[in-house]
């Protein structure tokens, strides 16, 4: 999105009045505030939230990644958005960045409708001073902390589930790293459990308002007051804890011996299922640009098609095929890779 004329300065000074007298931030820190790029990556329930409290607090510029479309099933928790943005089936980068316009049209928000991967994601965090995940899967976290840690990028990372949630600023070099917290076979667990337990909205708001407050920090050089540890909270038992005292592994294959596996895409899948949604995501194995408009007619005698600027939908066999520009597809309407895979090869075939 362009930016906008700004307001006059007296109204910026209006609008972030109530910030800038709260000490810890002060003027100083607006201007750092304001001055500053963030990432997230990922704008479903953290993202979105995320998204809301750091364009309120006038970040100059949000830089949105993801690769998903707004669905009814998500307004509970992901409160960027709204009905029409589901009815029209809005990739949730670009209604996000709307959001934004809507909120503070002082800051400029960047929407990419992408999958964060091994060839995008140096790019995308380039010229941002902190990163917010807000994935819901821990191969892209890795992904993340792969790029975090080899451009010396602070992140903060967070992760909700249930009535549970925790947050962590990540500092490359001088506070464990994701792979030292969370060696790979613990994350599979994790993942594993996303699938059955839902999970309710005020624990996102929770987790993504300390994601935002490790970020300001991080962004005003505060470090003195970050958590330094794995914050985690649950809603419904009341446990709050902020484990801190975690050491970086001597070994940590990723801060230690520098060696990023997921950046280096020694791990990335083509097809990955989607948490929760019985609906497995089919990745081009190389970089695409399609024509949307031309996939419709071609898909037209297949099934039901439907066709937006960002996507062609086609529903077939009990199927839902979701194709977007740069050739990925989400598939619902099953969880199993090959199902997915072939169903792709067959209506999509790049
Ligand atoms: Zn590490």
């Amino acid at each position: 999105m362009d930016k906008l004329p700004q307001p006059p300065l007296a109204n910026v000074a209006e609008r972030y009045s109530r910030q800038v007298r709260f000490p810890a931030i002060g003027a100083a820190g607006q201007a750092r505030i304001s001055a500053s790029r963030v990432a997230v990556i990922g704008c479903g329930a953290l993202g979105s939230a995320a998204v809301d409290l750091l364009a309120r607090a006038g970040v100059g510029e949000i830089v949105i990644v993801d690769r998903d479309f707004v669905e009814i099933s998500n307004l509970q928790r992901q409160v960027l958005f709204d009905e029409a943005d589901a009815a029209a089936q809005i990739p949730k980068a670009v209604a996000a960045a709307n959001a934004v316009g809507r909120i503070n049209s002082q800051v400029k928000a960047q929407p990419l409708i992408a999958d964060a991967t091994s060839s995008n994601i140096e790019e995308i965090l380039t010229g941002a001073q902190v990163v917010i995940d807000g994935t819901d899967n821990f191969e892209t976290r890795y992904l993340i902390n792969d790029a975090c840690v080899k451009l010396g990028l602070p992140w903060v990372y967070g992760g909700v589930i249930g009535a549970s949630g925790m947050a962590m600023a990540i500092l490359p070099g001088e506070t464990p790293c994701l792979r030292c917290i969370y060696p790979e076979g613990q994350a599979a667990g994790v993942l594993a459990t996303c699938e059955t337990a839902g999970v309710i909205g005020a624990i996102v708001s929770l987790v993504a308002a300390v994601q935002w407050a490790e970020a300001v920090k991080i962004l005003i050089g505060d470090h003195q007051h970050l958590g330094r540890g794995l914050a985690t909270f649950d809603l419904w038992t009341n446990d709050y804890l902020l484990a801190t005292g975690f050491p970086r592994l001597a070994d940590c294959p990723c801060c230690a011996q520098h060696r990023f596996d997921y950046l280096e895409a020694r791990h990335t899948s083509q097809t990955t299922t989607l948490c929760g949604r019985n609906a497995v995501q089919v990745s081009p194995g190389h970089p695409l640009r399609l024509d949307l408009a031309e996939l419709g007619r071609r898909l037209a005698s297949a099934g039901a098609v439907s066709i937006s600027p960002y996507l062609v939908r086609l529903g077939v066999d009990g199927h839902e095929i979701t194709v977007f520009a740069d050739g990925r597809a989400i598939v619902k309407g099953t969880a199993d890779l090959g199902t997915a895979r072939s169903l792709y090869a067959r209506y999509v075939g790049v």
